[in-house]
């Protein structure tokens, strides 16, 4: 693009990249393919040694004592708490922007989720919120990492000791990522994954969940096999046809080719973490330089996963709204997207009777955000397409 060149490309002027970035790209290797290849070919699809080989080195790799393979990240915050046996009556804390598979997961076991706000320089959950929606009917609080930053634990573990409350983590934005040097996946009492593409690494669809608590990883192995307390596998090994089922279960298991799948990738998870921070720094530092357009800020010793680069518009400097900016964005050729719209504003909160208003900050911060491309594999020169768009966009909607 010339210098000159300022006519938007929603104008029909030159975009700045003719192929579309995505915002998120998983990375797949000749061993990633090897290893699902010799699965493929072998005596075992699903529960089979796969399994438990990607759990432990799952387990390794963030430090903990358990990890239990699903076959979704969404199943396995299902599986978290049903192994808590949070249930009817029950309400659950959620922060109110996230994934609404955060918010389901209460929904699914007939508990009620319980939104909290957010710190709106951070969009972590704020613990003052937090500690505002415990009632009595309060059973557990589920931390979210927002972006890839790890939530504000310490305060939270304060507010559940106070009311005996379990602390959870949602996970699922920051494998990889640490607080004070410990590793996000130990933080709270039991702790999620998905290995969606989109995110850290990838099982194309899978889940895990983290615990250093041998019952709990147990009763969660149970729930995904049907509430069975043995499979397939470990029948054939002992030589029975005989099993039990002891409690209401679904099939949540992960097969083995993908698992692994997920345990070749993961030698590699530690660059592409680096990798994102790079990215990250990169985008704080041109970002510095232009008014509209604010990161999100950090917490103090903490390492950012940056599943999701977010940033704020700051929407009294521009003469049109994120959606504009949005769509201004994408006929550029940046494929930036929007996490998320809090969850209670979704027709079926709705219609469960959540109203507006609940969370004044998160509806106000989601009014502004935009994610922006950040995947491993990106090149400096992307980074620096997606800053020049940002720039020929918001000075083109300058007020
Ligand atoms: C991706 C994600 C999930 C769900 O994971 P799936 O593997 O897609 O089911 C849940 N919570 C958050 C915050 C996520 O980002």
């Amino acid at each position: 693009m010339s210098k000159d060149d300022t006519k938007l490309a929603l104008n029909g002027g030159a975009p700045v990249r003719e192929a579309t970035l995505p915002y998120g790209r998983q990375t797949i290797d000749e061993s990633d393919v090897k290893a699902v290849l010799d699965v493929l070919q072998s005596d075992w699809l699903t529960t089979g040694p796969a399994v438990p080989k990607f759990e432990s080195a799952f387990a390794d790799f963030l430090g903990c004592k358990e990890a239990v393979a699903l076959n979704s990240g969404t199943a396995a915050l299902h599986a978290m708490l049903a192994a808590q046996g949070i249930g009817p009556g029950d309400e659950v804390i959620v922060p109110a922007i996230t994934f609404a598979a955060t918010a389901n997961a209460a929904l699914y076991l007939g508990a009620t989720p319980v939104f909290a706000d957010i710190d709106e320089n951070t969009m972590l959950v704020d613990p003052s919120s937090v500690a505002q929606a415990v009632t009595n009917k309060t059973r557990a609080i589920i931390a979210v990492d927002y972006a890839g930053q790890p939530a504000e634990y310490r305060s939270l573990r304060t507010i559940a000791s106070d009311h005996d409350l379990l602390l959870m983590a949602d996970a699922c934005h920051a494998l990889g990522g640490s607080d004070g040097g410990k590793p996000v996946g130990t933080l709270a009492d039991a702790s999620t994954f998905s290995f969606h593409p989109v995110k850290h690494m990838t099982t194309a669809e899978g889940g895990m969940v983290t615990t250093d608590d041998p019952d709990l990883a147990q009763k969660i192995r149970w729930f995904r096999n049907h509430g069975i307390t043995s499979d397939h596998g470990q029948r054939a090994k002992k030589g029975t046809w005989s099993y039990d089922m002891v409690s209401l279960g679904y099939n949540y298991r992960l097969s083995d080719l993908q698992c692994a799948l997920g345990e070749a990738q993961l030698p590699r998870l530690r660059n592409w973490v680096e990798r994102r921070q790079e990215i990250a720094a990169q985008y704080d530092a041109a970002f510095a330089k232009i008014d509209a357009v604010l990161p999100l800020a950090n917490r103090e010793n903490v390492a950012n996963a940056y599943h999701l680069y977010v940033v704020k518009l700051e929407l009294n400097r521009l003469s049109a709204d994120r959606n504009v900016i949005f769509d201004a964005l994408r006929a550029e050729g940046i494929g930036v997207n929007v996490h998320y719209k809090p969850v209670y504003q979704h027709s079926y909160y709705r219609e469960l009777s959540y109203k507006d208003g609940i969370c004044p900050v998160a509806e106000r911060v989601f009014e502004g955000i935009l994610s922006l491309p950040v995947f491993p594999t990106m090149s400096d020169q992307d980074v620096e397409d997606v800053v020049e768009a940002l720039q020929k966009v918001t000075k083109a909607y300058e007020k």
